[in-house]
């Protein structure tokens, strides 16, 4: 299933680039709607090429998704499918850990002391939190403070590598920010938190929705991972296009359409329709329906083997208690040192 494995021909990327520690891989995803194509291609296919192969921690953010849902029940519903998905999608529980972030309140705890530690300007300049009040989304404090709660998800399980779509490049910077200037200031001799590396798949960079722009469940432009028949379909045949007449030629590289169907085709199949873009007489009617049996095909085996897991929501709640448990233990190993070095005293 997947396509260009950069870690399966390059492992020396899992190596940690900071001394003395080891190499685990952090990577979240919000439950604040249904996973999408740009969830897919920029985050979770990596997450399952990498989850078996390296210790990992993968946790549901419902505490990050609270930014921008209020609706509980949704909240609830979304967060059991993303699970339901990961496991769809080749998500082995046996060889690393998918758990809700709420199973770890450590984090809300870390992300307490980075507050202080992060200076407003440096949030001020947050794109993705412009973005999303550029679109329409209340800026909370939440939605404000998003890459510091982020930061404390990823050092507290001691991340050296986050795969995550290139529209986290900055956060992941915030983060090795905050790694630095705690162990600069409260750990100096003997640092704490590893510097973490994004891992971020150029050729994928940022998945573009139907409406052209990023592909975000805050966009309302999303195809679901998971879409079948006529909603997808009628997802696929909405995606904007220009109004260039069928028989001229087309520039594949500035299409939306094409932007996914690279994704999904085999390096052929891909110069066969660039070609055909090229040439002219080839219509994006005809490429919506190359896209619309792409998608279909890619995902048809995770779609019958969600079918069956939803049957059975015990094993997934199972699933998300053990890596609940796991994530808690390696949280607290970390906290309990971060505690220790700022200064904060418990007494139970
Ligand atoms: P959303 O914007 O849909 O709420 P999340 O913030 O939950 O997505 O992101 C989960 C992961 O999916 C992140 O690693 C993010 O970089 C990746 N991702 C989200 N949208 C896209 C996209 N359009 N293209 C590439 N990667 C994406």
């Amino acid at each position: 299933m997947l396509k260009n494995s950069p870690i399966q021909s390059n492992p020396a990327l899992l190596k940690p680039p900071s001394t003395g520690f080891k190499p685990i891989v952090v990577s979240g995803i919000q439950p604040s709607g249904t996973l999408h194509l740009g969830n897919y291609f920029g985050a979770i296919r990596q997450h399952v090429e990498l989850h078996a192969a390296v210790e990992s921690y993968f946790f549901i953010v419902n505490y990050h998704a609270l930014t921008s849902l209020s609706d509980a029940k949704a909240l609830r519903n979304y967060s059991v499918d993303v699970a339901l998905d990961y496991l769809a999608l080749g998500f082995d529980p046996t060889k690393s850990n998918l758990f809700l972030q709420s199973d770890v309140p450590q984090v809300t705890e870390l992300s307490w002391i980075f507050y202080t530690l992060t200076p407003v300007s440096q949030l001020e300049k947050g794109v993705s939190f412009k973005d999303k009040v550029a679109a329409g989304l209340t800026a909370n404090a939440g939605l404000f403070n998003y890459p510091i709660l982020q930061a404390a998800d990823i050092l507290i399980y001691g991340g050296t590598l986050v795969p995550v779509g290139a529209d986290q490049k900055q956060n992941v910077e915030i983060c090795r920010d905050l790694a630095a200037r705690f162990n600069e200031r409260f750990s100096p001799d003997n640092p704490i938190f590893p510097i973490p590396e994004p891992y971020i798949l150029e050729d994928v960079a940022v998945v573009p929705g139907v409406d052209g722009r990023k592909m975000s469940k805050s966009y309302s432009n999303t195809i679901g991972i998971f879409d079948e028949g006529k909603e997808l379909k009628q997802k696929v045949m909405s995606i904007v296009t220009d109004s260039t007449p069928l028989e001229d030629p087309k520039d594949p590289d500035t299409c939306n359409v094409f932007a996914l169907i690279r994704l999904f085709a085999s390096d052929e199949k891909r110069d066969e329709i660039a070609a055909a873009y090229r040439a002219g007489g080839y219509g994006y009617g005809h490429a919506k329906k190359e896209l619309l049996g792409l998608v279909t095909e890619y995902f048809a085996d995770a779609r019958e083997k969600r079918r069956e897991l939803a049957k059975n929501t015990d094993f997934v709640m199972d699933v998300l208690r053990e890596g609940g448990r796991k994530g808690r233990a390696q949280a607290e190993t970390f906290m309990e040192k971060a505690r220790a070095a700022s200064g904060l005293i418990t007494t139970y």
